[in-house]
């Protein structure tokens, strides 16, 4: 583990992005804003924004947004819901809160398809791979909603997983702060940000970035992490270009 040090270039111009195409993992809590449940609909905005400039860069961006904004499978489980059911309701979510991306991205000029896990062809495309490649080679941003169509599975596996698929150089994961810490540094002064971390570091002392299925399957294809500051102005940009602040998790 490499803690806490100045931001890191992954390249040298600003201008520059160090990637091609990149899989961008949102949860649903990232769409609340000040809010406690929903979709609030300015931060639904200033995220399209986001992603817009990093369309700009000519960086080809596909999104999975999680559903845990409006409902949460394991939770309800917990409270005697049948567990496939309650996790079909939470990928359901996730689908509601693709549409409101893709209506705040189009509105700013950007093009986009939403593809389902979960055929629902009056609402959105299915999701069919080539198709998807297609859409991405074309710049359109490709929302991919519905997690993985699998009941016991989380969008953060979902995300690992179209990565791979899609042939992503990197899965990027948008938190409220600008990496991996030591303990939450919310609460904790002393917290100190990884600069970066291996696979390995990440499952060893089950740090809480993504779950367990998702960082094997990243790892086994060999396709690096960047957890970055979702929340800050300029936050996709600067860790498309490496010129911002961010924890990498790779071998
Ligand atoms: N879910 C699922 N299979 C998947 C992806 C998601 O069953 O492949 C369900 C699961 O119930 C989960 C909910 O959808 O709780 C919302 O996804 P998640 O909790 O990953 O959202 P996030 O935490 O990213 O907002």
């Amino acid at each position: 583990m490499t803690q806490t040090a100045p931001a890191q270039n992954l390249t040298a111009d600003a201008a520059v992005p160090a990637f091609k195409r990149v899989l961008l993992k949102i949860s649903g809590e990232a769409l609340m804003g000040p809010e406690s449940f929903g979709i609030h609909q300015d931060t639904v905005e200033r995220i399209a924004q986001e992603i817009g400039a990093g369309v700009e860069l000519g960086v080809q961006i596909s999104l999975v947004i999680g559903g845990g904004n409006i409902f949460r499978g394991l939770s309800m489980a917990e409270n005697g819901m049948e567990r496939a059911s309650a996790d079909y309701m939470g990928m359901l979510a996730t689908v509601m809160n693709a549409l409101a991306m893709q209506n705040a991205l189009e509105s700013i000029g950007v093009q986009t398809r939403v593809m389902s896990a979960i055929e629902m062809t009056s609402v959105c495309e299915p999701y069919i791979r080539r198709r998807a490649l297609r859409h991405m080679e074309k710049g359109r941003v490709v929302i991919f909603a519905a997690g993985s169509g699998n009941p016991f599975f989380t969008t953060d596996t979902a995300a690992a997983l179209r990565a791979a698929e899609m042939g992503c150089d990197v899965l990027m994961k948008g938190t409220q702060v600008d990496g991996v810490y030591s303990a939450d540094p919310k609460t904790n002064p002393d917290a100190e940000r990884y600069e970066s971390l291996t696979y390995m570091d990440v499952l060893k002392n089950d740090l809480r970035v993504m779950d367990q299925a998702a960082i094997s399957l990243t790892r086994e294809n060999a396709i690096p992490i960047v957890v970055f500051p979702l929340a800050e102005e300029g936050g996709v940009v600067g860790a498309l270009t490496g010129q911002g602040t961010f924890t990498i998790i790779k071998d």
